[in-house]
């Protein structure tokens, strides 16, 4: 059986997380906390980097940050994983769903600016596949309506948008080192904090509403409950586990783009001949290969690819189930404008399997596979289905 994912090991996790347990330190903010930090503040020229239990915790930490209250909206896109939406839900704010590009997947940031009223308070963006929403246009219509801008680069470490780090151009960026992304530390996250008027009050409401962050800088002499607060701290057992990940952030980045260019090639003849789409990469976004995925014509065929893979010993999966047709979607949030590209795009996806080691050999399997099924196809009902990609 080939996975779809299989969590990153580099081999120096153990001695670690050994050093860790050694140091008798196995809370949080000790000695692998501090150098991840350091060493991504530097590497993506990040003001400020605050580890978090998860990428999930380090978006509610943006929501409480920024204050949002009930009655307030925040516009996001409904095809994204549900803790963008549980983030906003949590400070008692309304999410309104925007449409997406088909092309990237991404919040189309030519139908932000009709779904704003005055009571809207944030653009989440969330960078889907690690390639970047049009951020000169959102951070544009941002300052022009005074909105705070929440990065969800969960999937997004390594990227960039016009040579800026993802996850460094809102006011606030969120990534995730869960098992499924690039980066890992088992559960884990980080939270970016892009003014520097916002560290202190992030500071404290990862401390438990303490000011010990300061205190352990020497820079107050006693620490106590200054405000609200909860917390967003990983133990260094975690945080030990990512320092040896983050050592070898080139290593799995140049393993990762290896696989997905080598997709890329396999499958760029069917491309060609409309039988399928792949992912697209504006110019001046540079990804991860965080994810390799396809779009089929539609969910049935979908649905008959992914059987066709299982039988083949691969897993193949889809993605979200476009939050404002969720249960939760239709109590908590809003569709703003019309739904052309979220829910019928979102059907047609398809993500091949994808992960540091994946080795030529399992890919070279699941490359013969995908193109088996479109042979077989190809044989009997491609001509019911010739109109396919013509509007495209
Ligand atoms: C993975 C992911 C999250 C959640 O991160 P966790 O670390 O699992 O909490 C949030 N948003 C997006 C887009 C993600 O892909």
């Amino acid at each position: 059986m080939i996975s779809f994912n299989v969590p990153p090991v580099v081999g120096t996790e153990l001695e670690y997380i050994r050093q860790a347990l050694e140091s008798k330190k196995i809370s949080g903010d000790g000695e692998f906390t501090k150098r991840c930090r350091k060493f991504m503040q530097e590497r993506f020229n990040a003001p400020h980097v605050l580890l978090t239990t998860s990428g999930t915790s380090a978006l509610d930490m943006a929501c409480l940050l920024c204050e949002f209250r009930r009655g307030d909206e925040v516009i996001l896109p409904s095809y994204t994983f549900s803790s963008t939406a549980n983030s906003v839900i949590l400070t008692g704010a309304t999410p309104v769903f925007v449409d997406i590009r088909p092309d990237t997947m991404n919040i189309d940031e030519a139908k932000i600016e009709a779904a704003i009223t005055d009571r809207t308070r944030a653009i989440m963006v969330v960078h889907y596949a690690g390639v970047s929403c049009e951020m000169d246009t959102v951070m544009d219509i941002a300052r022009r309506y005074g909105l705070k801008v929440i990065e969800d680069a969960a999937q997004a470490v390594m990227c960039t948008y016009k040579g800026r780090y993802l996850g460094t151009i809102g006011d606030y960026g969120c990534y995730s080192f869960h098992e499924t992304k690039n980066y890992s530390m088992g559960e884990g996250g980080a939270l970016l904090v892009n003014r520097d008027g916002d560290l202190e009050r992030a500071e404290i409401l990862r401390e438990k509403g303490t000011n010990r962050s300061k205190f352990f800088r020497g820079q107050i002499d006693k620490y106590t409950w200054v405000d609200f607060g909860d917390s967003y701290l990983p133990s260094e057992i975690n945080a030990a586990y990512l320092w040896a990940q983050l050592e070898k952030i080139e290593e799995i980045y140049d393993d990762r783009m290896r696989s997905y260019k080598r997709y890329a090639e396999a499958f760029a003849p069917l491309v060609e001949q409309g039988v399928i789409e792949v992912q697209t990469i504006p110019e001046k976004c540079v990804h991860n290969a965080h994810m390799f995925y396809l779009k089929l014509r539609h969910l049935a065929q979908r649905t008959a690819f992914i059987d066709h893979m299982k039988s083949r010993g691969i897993s193949a999966v889809f993605h979200y189930v476009p939050l404002h047709s969720a249960p939760a979607g239709l109590r908590y949030g809003r569709f703003n404008g019309e739904d052309v590209y979220t829910t019928v795009e979102s059907e047609r996806l398809v993500r091949l399997p994808m992960y540091y080691g994946l080795t030529e050999e399992d890919q070279d399997e699941v490359i013969r596979a995908v193109t088996d099924f479109f042979d077989l196809r190809n044989r009997y009902d491609l001509s019911s289905e010739a109109d396919f990609g013509k509007d495209k």
